[in-house]
């Protein structure tokens, strides 16, 4: 059953991933039986799940999924019926996503929420929430949840997604509400066959980017069918060897930093003018006459606001990708290490087994370890506010001393 269900109808999206499919399947039928008015509630529903998992391994897909099933008109997740294909795309009335934009979710966008949630499903099945990123919750918009998380409506479900259900990224109340799935690194080889199945990336890219995305769906799209994503990765992968002068470093940082903001740059344009056009539809055009006046106050008052949440979200996105750019120098590191104690472990950059061999042979174990500590503190110093360029600085000096 578990094979058959994970290759059928809105579950074949959750690449790798039979184990949740085989829970969330089964909640999606109990609760089908509920709308139907079986009287024996069944216990495989529940009215808030915790899904977890490493970046990458589909959270928020796995919540898109599981809502196309409870409002599936089969009950099923077939895939074909309008309350499948609206809940995927994210126009059901009755599904509504949380992104948190900026850093977090603010107190009255959860209240806002919840209110909303408490509501009569419109299409007579479930009001579904997404809580996308759940661990960036303030803790006031956290308590606002839990509230209604204690108390659920008779048809409401809470998805929420997290990194992991440890107290750092959900506190143990919300998280005792809950019901946890855990989603799991998906395997290359499934990875590739998605790739190719469902995007028609050509076999031998597939193969590759599933092979160097570190089981990180998302990235390996990106990386299979975007160009300069691929060259951005080369371009970090090349900082180990090539720091050889101390103006190298300088060199290395600037490149790094830059690359992170060319990247946030383009995503966060196109987002950014889309909105304040919106913006200005909404307001109203110019115009004369009795209260004009007070409506070109409070139409500034919403401009600001919105440019203010678009900074915050640019200096999230430049962050994330940031992120990434060290994580993938990480790997190159910790490769290093696996190279020279002859284990045998997979390496997160098959392709670079060159420049890792050669690490491997001129590096003392020490000073691999010295550099890969330093790329994991520069994360965390990042992640403290600390502010980039000072911590990427800061990061490339220590890896070419060693
Ligand atoms: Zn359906």
């Amino acid at each position: 059953m578990t094979a058959v269900r994970a290759r059928v109808g809105v579950w074949k999206q959750l690449v790798g991933q039979e184990p949740a499919v085989e829970s969330l399947a089964s909640a999606a039928e109990a609760a089908a039986r509920i709308v139907e008015g079986d009287p024996v509630a069944p216990g495989a529903m529940t009215h808030a799940w915790l899904l977890t998992g490493p970046p990458g391994s589909g959270r928020s897909v796995a919540a898109r999924t599981f809502a196309a099933a409870l409002e599936c008109m089969l009950g099923m997740g077939c895939g074909e019926c309008p309350g499948c294909r609206t809940s995927l795309a994210g126009t059901h009335a009755d599904v509504r996503l949380v992104v948190p934009e900026g850093l977090s979710i603010s107190v009255a966008e959860m209240r806002a929420l919840v209110q909303a949630a408490a509501r009569r499903p419109t299409g007579g099945r479930w009001q579904v929430v997404i809580i996308e990123d759940a661990d960036r919750l303030t803790e006031g918009a956290a308590n606002a949840l839990l509230k209604a998380v204690e108390e659920p409506p008779a048809r409401t479900v809470f998805l929420l997604c997290a990194p992991s259900d440890h107290p750092e990224d959900v506190s143990v109340t919300i998280r005792s509400r809950c019901r946890l799935v855990n989603l799991r690194t998906p395997p290359p080889a499934a990875i590739a066959q998605v790739l190719a199945e469902r995007d028609g990336v050509p076999v031998d890219m597939a193969e590759w980017a599933a092979s160097v995305c570190g089981g990180h769906i998302g990235r390996a799209r990106r990386l299979a069918t975007d160009e300069n994503a691929r060259k951005r990765r080369a371009a970090v992968l090349r900082i180990p060897l090539g720091l050889r002068s101390p103006a190298d470093v300088f060199a290395c940082a600037d490149e790094l930093i830059n690359a992170a903001e060319a990247d946030a740059g383009e995503e966060s344009k196109v987002r950014d003018e889309s909105e304040r056009s919106e913006l200005r539809t909404a307001m109203g055009g110019d115009g004369t006459g009795k209260g004009v006046a007070a409506a070109k106050r409070s139409a500034e008052a919403a401009v600001k606001q919105l440019e203010r949440r678009q900074k915050s979200r640019a200096t999230r996105t430049h962050r994330d990708t940031l992120d990434l750019a060290l994580v993938d120098l990480a790997g190159f590191y910790r490769d290093v290490m696996v190279a020279a104690s002859g284990s045998g472990a997979a390496l997160t950059h098959p392709d670079q087994a060159c420049d890792i061999d050669s690490a491997a042979a001129h590096w003392s174990p020490e000073s691999t370890l010295r550099r890969l500590e330093a790329v994991l503190a520069c994360r965390e110093a990042i992640l403290w506010n600390v502010k980039p360029r000072i911590a990427v600085e800061a990061m490339v000096t220590t890896l070419r001393q060693g």
